[in-house]
C-alpha cells in the first residue's frame, strides 16, 4: 500500500489575525503548525499502513513554512515528505492548489489512498480533498469517521460517512481520496525518536517542472478566485460586567435579577 497524506501548515489556533491597509494578512509572530485536522489523517495513515504493510508519504504544497507539517508529520510516523513549491505556486486558490497536489500525486505513479484533513483551519474552504480526486478521475469519500475495510488485493474500500442524520456506509474502488474527520482516531503524539527523524530528515523541494504541472494552470495564473479586498470585522461593541456576589448563591440571585430587569428571561 502507498497511502499519501495531504497537510497544510496553518496558524496556530490561538493567533491574532491581522489585516494590513494595503489587504496583507498577517498571524503576527504566532507559530506555525501543522493543520490541527490533518492529525487525524496522518493517524490514520500510519494505523492503515502498519495493518495493511506499505508506506506513508506525507505532502504539502507550500513555501519553506510548510516544513513546519510536514516534519510533524514525519515526527508522528510518516515514511516520506514531500514538498512542491516555486515562486509560481504563490496566491494559489483551491482551483490551482488541487492541480499542483494532484500533479504531484499523479507523479508519484503507485498510490492507493489518499487522505486528507476535513478542512484547513484557516482558509477553511473544504474544497481541496474532493478537487484533487476530481481531478485525479478517482472516488471522494468526504466526512469518513470510520474506514470499516480496506481491501488492498480486492482494491476496495469500504468507509462510514458522518451525516446530520446518520452514519452512511459507502464501498468504492482504490485508489481513492478519503477526507477524515475528528473521532475517527486519537492521533498520536510525536515520541522522542520521531522528532529526531524529522529533524535530520532531507526535505528536498519538487517544482512544477518536476511533477510536469504547467504554470498557467498553478498559483496566481491558473486561479479563477481573487482577494480584491479583506477586512477585519468591525471591533464587537458591549459592556462586560463582573457580578461578584458573597457567595456562589447570591452571584445566582443577582444575576436572575439583572436578566429579569433586562427581559432576557
Ligand atoms: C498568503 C495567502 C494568499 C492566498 N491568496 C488567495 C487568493 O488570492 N485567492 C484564493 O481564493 N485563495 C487564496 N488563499 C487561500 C488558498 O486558496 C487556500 O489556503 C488553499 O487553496 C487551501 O484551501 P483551504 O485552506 O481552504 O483548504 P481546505 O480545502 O479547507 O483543506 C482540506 C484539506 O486539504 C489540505 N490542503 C489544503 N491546502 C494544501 C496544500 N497546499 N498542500 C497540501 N494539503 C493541502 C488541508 O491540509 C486539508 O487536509 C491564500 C492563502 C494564503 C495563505
Amino acid at each position: 500500500m502507498h497511502i499519501v497524506v495531504c497537510t497544510k501548515h496553518t496558524p496556530d489556533s490561538e493567533a491574532k489575525m491581522s489585516v494590513s491597509g494595503s489587504g496583507d494578512v498577517s498571524w503576527g509572530t504566532s507559530p506555525l503548525i501543522i493543520n490541527p485536522w490533518d492529525e487525524y489523517a496522518v493517524e490514520e495513515a500510519l494505523q492503515l499502513r502498519d495493518k495493511h504493510g506499505g508506506t506513508v508519504t506525507a505532502l504539502s504544497m507550500g513555501p519553506n513554512e510548510a516544513l513546519e507539517a510536514l516534519k510533524h508529520a514525519v515526527a508522528m510516523g510518516c515514511d516520506e515528505a514531500v514538498r512542491v513549491w516555486d515562486d509560481t505556486c504563490a496566491g494559489s486558490d483551491t482551483l490551482a492548489t488541487s492541480y499542483v497536489l494532484a500533479q504531484a500525486i499523479r507523479k508519484m505513479g503507485d498510490v492507493d489512498l489518499i487522505l486528507f484533513g476535513k478542512s484547513a483551519i484557516d482558509a477553511q474552504t473544504w474544497q481541496v480533498g474532493p478537487a484533487v480526486a476530481r481531478r485525479l478521475g478517482i472516488p471522494a469519500l468526504m466526512y469518513v469517521i470510520k474506514i470499516a475495510e480496506l481491501d488492498p488485493a480486492g482494491r476496495t474500500i469500504t468507509v462510514e460517512r458522518l451525516l446530520e442524520e446518520g452514519r452512511q456506509v459507502v464501498t468504492a474502488p482504490l485508489p481513492a481520496v478519503v477526507g477524515t474527520t475528528k473521532g475517527i482516531n486519537e492521533p498520536r503524539y510525536t515520541s522522542f525518536m520521531g522528532i529526531r527523524k524529522a529533524a535530520k530528515m532531507d526535505y528536498p523541494t519538487s517544482g512544477l517542472a518536476d511533477i510536469d504541472a504547467e504554470a498557467d494552470k498553478a498559483g496566481a495564473a491558473g486561479s479563477g478566485v481573487r482577494w480584491p479586498e479583506i477586512s477585519m470585522p468591525p471591533a464587537r461593541e458591549g459592556e462586560a460586567e463582573i457580578i461578584a456576589g458573597e457567595t456562589v448563591e447570591e452571584s445566582a440571585r443577582l444575576l436572575v435579577e439583572k436578566l429579569l430587569a433586562e427581559k432576557v428571561i
